[in-house]
């Protein structure tokens, strides 16, 4: 069998491996957006698969964020007819992804269409049929439960911590007398996160596909979820009348952010300031997260059995419509605003960014990690101004960062992964899903430890698995 790297080959998004198996069948591993280029989201380009959409059989789906999913319905517009196979809560999730990916792209779209009549005008990838169809595609499996899929391949998810349902696969792939045992991480979680279960590593594969995303890097946050939101809102909004900006994800680190305070509620500890959750997309997850509750840590659920509930406490309130979302403007009082999108590239967040920029009683705390040429990293960059929205706007509000809620493991995490995963005993171990100097430092660690053949594979290799 053969594998093929189609994506997330030295840099961080468009994950997609593809599994060719001798007797011809085909599974893709992940389908993902290539955010890196721009060029799949951005540009009037197709995209172009380096294999035949109609001769795939099935894609495993490791979790929903659009990295790994975002080109499933683009697939299925060329021609992909087989299932999506993944776990419960990544099928409701990933719906709900697809159409904010869609309509972002509409968006951009419509802004580029504006003006001049074009010869070609810009296409979205896909359109609301093909985004239907790939949901009806979608077959849910439980974690930790082999399925076989036909005599050759049988595949099983295992935790992987990162967000709600997301999981490794073990893919088990018998040719003749021999087995080929092979598990591909997904984006793996950080360890002790405060929702998610621990990642699992797996037992008994011969070669890895690891995520590496944080190679080369140590989180270096040494307080808790609770204590860095406690300094954070004390300072901001007691000590001084300010407002404490927060730009996170909606999946995953929107609700580790709420579940913190709440924390601070339930202990008496949270100052009386109300907290706004400003994103439609992070509602509907919350939702989800709420529904699938058994897909949570045991410390999560001892709270929810003492409190009632995970994301609901007073001074939390959401925000659904965009005139509420408005209105936060004219709100007076000291608050926390939580919203979408993280990088502060597109979304709410980007108004109240904007509406807050000029306030020096303003921290602006980025939550997660900002991409090069994103506005969020530019802030971090600690620049005077910063052009937004087509204007340049002088930085006076504070920008500060917390690690805290990483959804992927360090270094360190990495390597307790590898080495619990098999360690020095894998055939073959495949970086992925880290930009080039996080693998070189990650696969000269391991080669250092006397790991066996690690390799960092370019977009569109092939490794024969004998
Ligand atoms: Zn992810």
């Amino acid at each position: 069998m053969k594998i093929k790297f189609c994506g997330a080959a030295r840099q961080v998004t468009g994950s997609m491996h593809l599994l060719e198996l001798k007797s011809g069948y085909k599974v893709l591993i992940d389908c993902g957006l290539d955010y890196e280029q721009q060029k799949e989201f951005h540009h009037d380009i197709d995209v172009v698969f380096p294999f035949d959409p109609k001769q795939i059989d099935a894609v495993i789906l490791t979790h929903a964020h659009v990295d790994h999913s975002g080109n499933i319905p683009t697939l299925v517009k060329q021609g992909f007819a087989g299932q999506v196979l993944c776990t419960p809560p990544t099928g409701e999730l990933t719906s709900f992804l697809l159409l904010d990916s869609l309509k972002i792209m509409e968006a951009e779209q419509r802004k580029q269409n504006r003006g001049k009549k074009k010869k070609r005008p810009k296409q979205s990838l896909y359109g609301y049929k093909d985004l239907l169809d790939s949901l009806d595609r979608l077959l849910t499996l439980p974690f930790n439960s082999p399925f076989r899929m036909n005599d050759e391949l049988e595949i099983e998810f295992r935790e992987a911590g990162h967000i709600l349902g997301a999981a490794s696969v073990v893919v088990k792939v018998t040719e003749g007398e021999k087995e080929h045992r092979l598990g591909f991480t997904g984006d793996l979680g950080n360890f002790d996160s405060k929702l998610m279960k621990d990642p699992r590593p797996f037992r008994d594969i011969q070669y890895l596909v690891t995520e590496s995303t944080y190679g080369g890097r140590f989180h270096s946050s040494t307080r808790t979820p609770e204590e860095e939101m406690l300094h954070y809102i004390t300072e901001t909004c007691v000590n001084q009348p300010g407002r404490l900006v927060i730009p996170a994800f909606s999946v995953g680190r929107t609700q580790a952010i709420i579940f913190a305070f709440h924390k601070l509620y339930a202990q008496g500890l949270l100052p009386d300031v109300k907290i706004f959750v400003d994103s439609p997309l992070a509602i509907r997850t919350t939702h989800v997260y709420s529904k699938y509750k058994e897909y949570l840590n045991d410390e999560s659920l001892a709270f929810l059995k003492k409190h009632g509930s995970l994301f609901e406490f007073p001074n939390l309130e959401y925000i659904e419509d965009k005139r509420s979302s408005e209105m936060l403007q004219d709100y007076y009082e000291p608050c926390v605003i939580i919203s979408a999108a993280g990088m502060v590239e597109g979304g709410r967040i980007q108004e109240h960014v904007r509406n807050n920029i000029r306030n020096s009683y303003c921290t602006i705390l980025i939550a997660g990690f900002c991409a090069e040429g994103t506005l969020g990293h530019r802030l971090l960059n600690g620049q005077g101004y910063v052009y937004m929205m087509g204007k340049e706007f002088p930085v006076f509000a504070k920008v500060a960062k917390t690690d805290t809620f990483s959804a992927h493991p360090d270094h360190s995490g990495l390597r307790s992964y590898v080495e619990a995963s098999g360690g020095k005993s894998l055939k073959g171990i495949f970086l992925v899903h880290g930009e080039e100097s996080s693998m070189e430092f990650l696969k000269n660690d391991l080669e250092r430890e006397g790991y066996n053949s690690v390799h960092m594979p370019m977009k569109e290799e092939v490794f024969e698995v004998i």
